[in-house]
């Protein structure tokens, strides 16, 4: 196994010098070194950060940024370069000097105090044309730390930027994109041949993009990836408010697996297939609005993908031995191909297979050459919302055998999903609740007439954070002896949800599907089933 090569430095933009070296202390266990980002300091403690490696424990980097690079610094020129050369000889590891500085004398004294010296450029308009050449060009001694910082502002710059990775893979270097687009980079520093990847703990983010030190050392466990840790991901746009890495990356920390999970922001769905390959990403959870623009470009699809029109989650098609497509990094290498596959259906029935329990289901089994009947089937369901997690709900249903209606705010939309799997639908109103109670055969035999639904399902975003104050229903009064389903995981508890509880009702969160469909992609992704224990944990 290819050792560890990535190192955590914590960026320290407090404004005193105690406040940095309090949070030193609350992170020691997460970091490697640090970086001093002496303009964000208080003037009148400037003068006293030569004395800061020596109680500080670790490595340091004395950085005083200039604005124009996204610093904070506001004097003169003369003066920054007067304060540099003035704390140079505090036992710093490393001082880091912008690539167009000429300060002669400043690079003396660093050499005679044995300080290196990061020769840097930071570009926040994006990825700019010979980026390698550029960062090539950086170093004036052998001795010097180039790095180039650069912003990505879509999948096109972020796959640039792995572009320029990998053809500086063999020159010692700091590279890393910021930003959401550029996030990838900060996790797989290492693997990218980045010398270290930057973070902030306190109050403000030293560059955009930054996690915190915990984060990377716990959840994404930068210090531990190679070239040989299974990589999967999360696509969407936006994706950094993703739980599918929490839920993932605990999966393969309580199975032992060398594998690690991250979002990565993708706007072009085509684009991600050349950023796979370049990674080395063997599977991707797949989120709004990828589900559907990203089938075209499967090379197999589960026919249940085709049955919905949505893929949630993407497989990489194992490769023959010795296939260049499996070095990640791979130049020119061949496009890997991908099968599809949908968890939506299956980790929504999974928490209601449960609720609606072993007794009914017993009940309901099939006779002797008969093919067991689902113990959802003969229920009758109301669906709220026509989207996307609507179409994997209705179709799940409808397969089990239920009678679905469905309500939505925009009703050709419901009109349209209806008629694809032979239901009804009718607008999200008080009247339009009657009319499919009626439809799914609310009093009919066999129904108690005082409980129109006995299933009723939220697909909506009505209620999601930060609309916590919805409730797509309000006109509906909950009979107390209804199942009441809400796909909506944040909040865990919706005003509907908390509403259907209080009447009594059964009640499943949207976090339970989250978890269920996690599972089944973990599954697909690693072969191996998810550890209980694990399931125990996140479920808590
Ligand atoms: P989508 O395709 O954009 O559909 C959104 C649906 O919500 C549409 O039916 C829309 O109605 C309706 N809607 C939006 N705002 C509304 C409001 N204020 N009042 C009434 N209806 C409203 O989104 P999606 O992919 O289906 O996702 C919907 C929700 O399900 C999201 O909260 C998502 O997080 C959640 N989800 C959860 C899981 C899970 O594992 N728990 C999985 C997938 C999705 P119109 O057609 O009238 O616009």
């Amino acid at each position: 196994m290819q050792a560890a090569t990535t190192r955590i430095c914590l960026a320290l933009t407090e404004k005193s010098l105690a406040e940095d070296l309090a949070l030193i202390e609350g992170n020691r266990r997460h970091i490697d070194l640090v970086e001093l980002r002496a303009d964000f300091l208080d003037p009148g403690e400037l003068a006293r950060v030569a004395s800061f490696p020596a109680r500080a424990g670790l490595p340091v980097i004395l950085t005083i940024r200039r604005r124009s690079e996204g610093g904070h610094f506001v004097g003169s020129e003369s003066e920054r370069i007067a304060l540099l050369e003035g704390a140079i000889g505090g036992g710093w590891a490393f001082v880091d000097l912008e690539e167009d500085l000429l300060a002669p004398a400043l690079d003396a004294a660093a050499e005679r105090s044995g300080v290196r010296v990061i020769r840097s450029f930071h570009d926040y308009s994006g990825v700019p044309q010979g980026l390698v050449a550029r960062t090539r060009r950086l170093a004036r001694n052998p001795s010097e730390l180039p790095k180039a910082a650069v912003m990505p502002r879509s999948t096109r710059d972020l796959l640039a930027l792995l572009g320029a990775c990998s053809e500086l893979a063999g020159l010692e270097k700091i590279i890393l994109g910021m930003g959401e687009w550029g996030f990838p980079t900060r996790i797989l520093s290492g693997r990218l041949g980045s010398y270290l990847t930057y973070c902030t703990a306190g109050k403000v983010q030293a560059a955009p993009g930054h996690v915190d030190p915990l984060a990377l050392d716990e959840l994404y466990r930068v210090r531990s990836l190679t070239a040989a840790t299974r990589l999967f991901c999360v696509i969407g746009n936006p994706v950094m408010h993703s739980r599918s890495p929490l839920i993932h990356n605990s999966g393969y920390r309580a199975a032992g697996l060398d594998a690690c999970y991250l979002p990565i922001q993708i706007d072009d769905p085509a684009l991600f297939l050349p950023v796979a390959d370049r990674l080395g990403v063997e599977g991707a959870s797949v989120t709004i609005p990828h589900k559907e623009s990203i089938i075209p470009l499967l090379a197999e699809r589960d026919p249940f993908v085709d049955r919905i029109g949505s893929c949630n989650t993407m497989v990489r098609l194992a490769l023959a031995p010795g296939d260049a497509r499996a070095a990640p990094f791979a130049r020119g290498a061949a496009r890997a191909r991908w099968r599809g596959e949908n968890t939506d259906a299956s980790g929504f029935l999974a928490p209601l297979l449960a609720a609606v329990g072993g007794g009914k289901a017993a009940e309901r089994r099939g006779g002797e050459g008969h093919p067991p009947r689902s113990p959802l089937a003969g229920l009758r369901a109301l669906v709220i919302g026509a989207g996307g997690a609507s179409r994997a709900v209705v179709a799940a249903l409808v397969e089990a055998g239920c009678a679905v209606a469905i309500l939505n705010r925009t009703l050709d939309r419901a009109q349209r999903l209806a008629a694809e799997f032979g239901c009804c639908a009718e607008p999200l109103s008080s009247a339009g609740v009657e009319r499919a109670a009626s439809a799914v055969g609310a009093g009919a035999a066999g129904h108690p007439a005082s409980l129109p639904f006995d299933l009723i399902v939220q697909t909506t975003s009505a209620g999601m954070r930060p609309h916590e104050d919805e409730d797509p229903l309000p006109f509906y009064e909950f009979r107390g002896g209804e199942i009441v389903y809400e796909l909506v995981y944040a909040p865990r508890e919706t005003v509907l949800l908390a509403r259907a509880a209080h009447a009594g009702c059964r009640t499943i969160g949207g976090f339970e599907m989250l978890l269920a469909q996690a599972y089944l992609q973990f599954k697909l992704f690693t072969g191996v089933e998810f550890p209980e224990d694990a399931k125990r944990r996140l479920a808590g």
